[in-house]
C-alpha cells in the first residue's frame, strides 16, 4: 500500500500521542512495578548530572533508532512510528527534564496555564519517595495538581490510617 501524506501525518501524530499512555503505563507499572531498581533514584534528592532513571530515555532511544532503520530498509510506515517516538520524546525531554526538574542551562519556571498545571502535577508525583505511595504518571496530560494532592493523601491515610487517626 502506498502511504500518502495524511497516513504519514496520522501515523506521526497518532504515535506521539499514544506515547503519552505508553509512558503512563510505563512510568506506573514499569518504573514503579519491577522496574523501580532504574527510576528510584529519580525519587531521592542529590547532585549527580547523571541518574540511573535517565537509562529508560536511553532504551526508548534505541527503540525510535530500531524503527527508523526497520521503516527506512524494510517497512516503511515504521519509519513514522519512529517519527512519533522521537517526537514524543523530544516533548517529554523538555517538560520533565526542563521545565519540571530544571537540568538544563535553560530554566524557565511557568507562572499560570497548562505549563504551571503540568510543572505542580509532576511535582505530587515527587511528593513521595517511596514507590507505591505515588500518584500523577503522566509527563504531558496532567489532572489538576489540588485533585491530585487530594488523591495522595487519601491513598495516606488509607495506608497508614494511625497517622489520619492516632488510635487511642
Ligand atoms: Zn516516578
Ligand atoms: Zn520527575
Amino acid at each position: 500500500m502506498e502511504l500518502v501524506l495524511w497516513h504519514k501525518i496520522a501515523l506521526t501524530l497518532g504515535t506521539a500521542i499514544g506515547m503519552e499512555g505508553v509512558a503512563w503505563w510505563a512510568h506506573k507499572y514499569v518504573m514503579h512495578g519491577w522496574g523501580w531498581a532504574w527510576h528510584k533514584d529519580h525519587h531521592e534528592p542529590h547532585d549527580n548530572l547523571f541518574e540511573k532513571n535517565d537509562l529508560y530515555a536511553v532504551v526508548f532511544s534505541i527503540l525510535s533508532m530500531t524503527l527508523f532503520l526497520i521503516g527506512t530498509f524494510w517497512v516503511t510506515p515504521l519509519f513514522y512510528v519512529a517519527l512519533g517516538i522521537l517526537i514524543y520524546g523530544i516533548v517529554y525531554t523538555v517538560f520533565h527534564d526542563g521545565l519540571i526538574h530544571q537540568r538544563y542551562p535553560w530554566k524557565p519556571v511557568p507562572k499560570k496555564g497548562y505549563f504551571k498545571r503540568v510543572v505542580q502535577a509532576h511535582k505530587v508525583h515527587h511528593a513521595m519517595i517511596n514507590k507505591d505511595d505515588c500518584v500523577s504518571f503522566g509527563f504531558v496530560f496532567a489532572l489538576d495538581p489540588q485533585k491530585l494532592h487530594k488523591k495522595l493523601m487519601a491513598m495516606k491515610a488509607e495506608r497508614q490510617p494511625s497517622d489520619a487517626a492516632p488510635a487511642e
